[in-house]
Parts: structure tokens; C-alpha cells; sequence
């Protein structure tokens, strides 16, 4: 029986690690890089996955629906926010699975099995992925957890083999779209901070679809516009957050 091992390469930390890992792990002509473009990853998330994959001597596979996340939004009529970001979906989860269609095509009895950089503390993303992977009837993995490794060891790891982590984490503590639905006020005051002209956009955005993306803390609605002024209303940390040496991002 053949198999593939479908690495997700988000442009992350711990899925660069997941790559490292799948390949010590499976033979190399089994693993399959796979990365789908939201066309609004950070500049330098694209610099990580480009030199990443160098590194690791792997080509990427890209499987993308071709349509931004604001693109996506105005086809769809509906701005994504905190309770919906159906961009997720169809931008990434539907580009997956067509991807493990388009192999199953070619080899129905082909073993898949799924490599994710999630943490232990992701328990919901974990759970989803797992119902998500038994309906694509493939096999899922968590090596991250599987391993025991913290955010920072994959960090230090992607350090040790000279390629040096998307500069959104600088500020974030994933790197994903500048300016992602799913962030809190917290992550908005530090978009606004070291991308005003992303922030500006998706304030442009809940102006023209009249809809906000995100929630305050006590469930009330906060406009973009006013998040500055209104700030925190308690002290945030970031949950896992790392520390990738001096920051050069210069945002
Ligand atoms: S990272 Fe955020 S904005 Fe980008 S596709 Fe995912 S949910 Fe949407």
C-alpha cells in the first residue's frame, strides 16, 4: 500500500518543526509539504516557508483557492470575524481536502495521514482536526504534542538550522494573515501598531459591510475605528509567546 504524510506548512514554528519531524520520522519521498496561500500571510511568513523548505531540501506543495481573504469577503458578501471565519474553511480546511481527494483519485487505497503543528494548548483545534480527519478518512498526527515540545524548542530548532522565524512573531503569537478575523483586541492594538495600513483596511472593511470582527471582553460590540482609544480593558499576555533573538522586523 502506498502512503503520503501531508505536512501542514502554515508558515509557523511548530509546522516547520512538524516537517523536520515527518522526515525523520516517514521516508522522505512520502512527506508532502503542503502549504495553501491566503495571499495575506505576512511578507516575511512567505521568506520563512521559502527558506524553510530549502532548508529541509523539500519542494512545497501548494494547493490555494487563488482568492485572498478580502477577495473572499466581497464573493461572499459577508465580512469573517471572531464567531465566523469561514476564510479558514475555505481558504485552508476545503483546499486540504481537496487535496487528499485529488490523491485518493489517483490511488484509492493510498494510507494519508495527517501531520498538524497544534499544542496541547489547543485542545479545540485539536478535537476539530480529529473529527475533521476521520470524515477525510485519513490519520491524523500531533507530533508537537506527541513529542512534548514547547513553541520555544521549535523555535530554537528552526534557529539551529539557520532559518530565522516569520517577523509576526515579533508581535503575535501565530503567524498567521496580517490582520486575521480571529484575533482579540489585544492582537488589533498590536496590528494597528505594527501594520496601520492593514489595520486601516480592515476598518475600512466593517465600514463597508456595516459588520464588526470582533467582540469586546464583556461581549459587547467594538468598532475597529474606536479600539485604539478604548484600549484593554485588563492586562493581556500572550499565551505562548517565544523569543526569536533581537527583532530586526522593523514593524
Ligand atoms: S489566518 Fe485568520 S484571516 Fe487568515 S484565513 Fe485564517 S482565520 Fe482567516
Amino acid at each position: 500500500m502506498t502512503r503520503k504524510v501531508i505536512v501542514g506548512f502554515s508558515g509557523g514554528v511548530t509546522s516547520a518543526w512538524c516537517a523536520g519531524w515527518a522526515l525523520r520520522t516517514y521516508p522522505r519521498d512520502e512527506v508532502v509539504l503542503l502549504f495553501h496561500d491566503t495571499q495575506e500571510e505576512h511578507p516575511d511568513t512567505y521568506r520563512f516557508i521559502r527558506e524553510m523548505a530549502a532548508a529541509l531540501d523539500m519542494p512545497i506543495t501548494e494547493r490555494s483557492d487563488g482568492r485572498s481573504v478580502t477577495e473572499l469577503f466581497r464573493d461572499e458578501g459577508y465580512l469573517g470575524n471572531g464567531q465566523n471565519t469561514f476564510c479558514s474553511r475555505i481558504l485552508k480546511a476545503e483546499q486540504g481536502a481537496k487535496y487528499v481527494r485529488e490523491l485518493r483519485a489517483a490511488d484509492p487505497d493510498m494510507e494519508i495521514v495527517k501531520i498538524i503543528g497544534y499544542s496541547a494548548n489547543e485542545p479545540l483545534r485539536v478535537s476539530k482536526m480529529v473529527g475533521r480527519a476521520h470524515a477525510e478518512g485519513v490519520r491524523v498526527r500531533f507530533p508537537v504534542i506527541e513529542e512534548n515540545v514547547t513553541k520555544q524548542q521549535t523555535t530554537d530548532w528552526c534557529l539551529e538550522l539557520g532559518v530565522r522565524p516569520s517577523s509576526m512573531y515579533c508581535w503575535a503569537e501565530h503567524a498567521n494573515c496580517v490582520g486575521c478575523v480571529k484575533g482579540g483586541r489585544a492582537y488589533w492594538i498590536a496590528v494597528a501598531k505594527h501594520h496601520p495600513e492593514v489595520f486601516a483596511q480592515r476598518v475600512a472593511l466593517e465600514e463597508e459591510f456595516g459588520h464588526h470582527i470582533i467582540r469586546g471582553g464583556d461581549r459587547e460590540r467594538v468598532w475597529l475605528k474606536d479600539l485604539v482609544q478604548l484600549g484593554l480593558k485588563r492586562k493581556v499576555s500572550q499565551r505562548e509567546k517565544i523569543d526569536i533573538g533581537a527583532c530586526d522586523c522593523g514593524d
